[in-house]
C-alpha cells in the first residue's frame, strides 16, 4: 500500500466537496451578479461543511489568469462578454483538492474547450513512469489544435498536507524530461489557454498572501493579520479576511520583513482572454484517480 487509507479518504472527501462547491460557485457567475456576493457565498459553503479553504476562492476576469479574488468591499459585477476563471481549494485534515473551471458569459466557447481538452489529454497519460514534460507536450498540442496558446509560465503542481504547491511541477508546454511520475503522487494539472501572449505578468494589486516565517509583529494591524494567518497553517489567505483598518500598511510591512509572501494578480496582455481547467489526481498503479471529478 502506497498511501494510508485514511489519507486516501481525506483526499477523496476533499475532492468530492470541492467538485460540488465549484459547480455551485460557478453557477453563481451570472451577468449582473456581484463578485463579492458570489465569492462569500462559495467560500461559506466550504466552511459550513467543516472543511478548510486551501486558499481564498480565486475568481479571475478575462485577461487575468489567477490569484484574483474579491477585494474588501469589491463592487465588481459580472458583465456580458466576461470570461471568468473560478478556482477552488478545499482541505480535509490538511489534504487538498484543487480544481477550477471557466464560466463563459460571452462567445469564448472554443477557448474554454481548449483548456478542458488539454486537461483531459494530460490526465489520460498519467501513470507511473511518465515524465511531466510529456504531460506538458500533450497540453500544448491540445491547446494549439484549438487555435490558442498555452500559458507557458503557469504550471500544475504537487500537493501535500497543508502544502498547496510542492513537487512535481507539471508544465503547460512541451519540455524535455521533468519529474518522473510515481504511484502515490498527488498533483493538480491546470492548463491555461490564451488569446494573448502565452505568458502572464504580475499586476500591482495583491489580494492573496501566505505566511512564510514565524516572527512577532508590533503594528496592531500586523498582529491582526498574523491572527488571521495562524489557523491557516501556512495556507494562503485573503486581504479581505483581515478585520479592522490599516490592513494594507500591515501587509506591506510583513512582506518587507519576510514574514508574508505576496501573490500578485497574474494576467496576460490587456484585451486578451484566458481560460483554465484544473483537476487534482492521485497516481495509481495503472493510471490515476481524479479526486475532483
Ligand atoms: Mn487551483
Ligand atoms: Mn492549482
Amino acid at each position: 500500500m502506497i498511501m494510508d487509507d485514511a489519507v486516501y479518504d481525506a483526499y477523496r472527501e476533499a475532492g468530492a466537496l470541492a467538485r460540488r462547491v465549484l459547480r455551485h460557485g460557478a453557477g453563481l457567475v451570472k451577468e449582473g451578479t456581484g463578485l463579492l456576493e458570489m465569492v462569500e457565498a462559495t467560500e461559506a459553503m466550504v466552511t459550513e461543511e467543516g472543511a478548510l479553504l486551501a486558499f481564498p476562492l480565486n475568481v479571475s476576469f478575462n485577461e487575468a489568469a489567477a490569484h484574483d479574488t474579491a477585494m474588501p468591499g469589491d463592487e465588481r459585477i459580472f458583465a456580458r462578454g466576461d470570461l471568468i476563471k473560478v478556482d477552488l481549494g478545499v482541505a480535509v485534515d490538511g489534504y487538498i483538492a484543487d480544481t477550477a473551471m471557466t464560466v463563459d458569459l460571452g462567445d469564448h466557447g472554443a477557448l474554454v474547450e481548449a483548456s478542458r481538452a488539454a486537461l483531459e489529454a494530460a490526465i489520460a497519460l498519467v501513470r507511473p513512469g511518465v515524465a511531466a514534460g510529456e504531460l506538458g507536450a500533450a497540453i500544448q498540442a491540445a491547446i494549439e489544435e484549438h487555435g490558442y496558446k498555452p500559458v507557458g509560465n503557469l504550471t500544475g503542481h504537487g500537493l501535500d498536507r497543508y502544502k498547496q504547491h510542492t513537487r512535481p511541477t507539471i508544465p503547460n508546454i512541451a519540455m524535455a524530461g521533468g519529474a518522473v511520475i510515481e504511484e502515490g503522487m498527488v498533483f493538480a494539472i491546470e492548463p491555461f489557454a490564451t488569446t494573448g501572449s502565452g505568458r502572464v505578468s504580475e499586476a500591482a494589486r495583491v489580494e492573496i498572501y501566505q505566511q512564510i516565517a514565524a516572527r512577532p509583529a508590533r503594528l496592531p494591524s500586523a498582529k491582526r493579520i498574523l491572527e488571521t494567518a495562524r489557523p491557516r497553517r501556512g495556507l494562503p489567505f485573503s486581504r479581505r479576511w483581515v478585520p479592522g483598518d490599516k490592513v494594507d500598511i500591515g501587509l506591506s510591512t510583513l512582506v518587507r520583513n519576510g514574514i508574508l509572501h505576496a501573490f500578485p494578480v497574474l494576467h496576460d496582455v490587456p484585451g486578451s482572454f484566458v481560460s483554465q481547467a484544473e483537476h487534482t489526481l492521485i497516481v495509481t498503479e495503472e493510471g490515476c484517480e481524479v479526486t475532483t471529478r
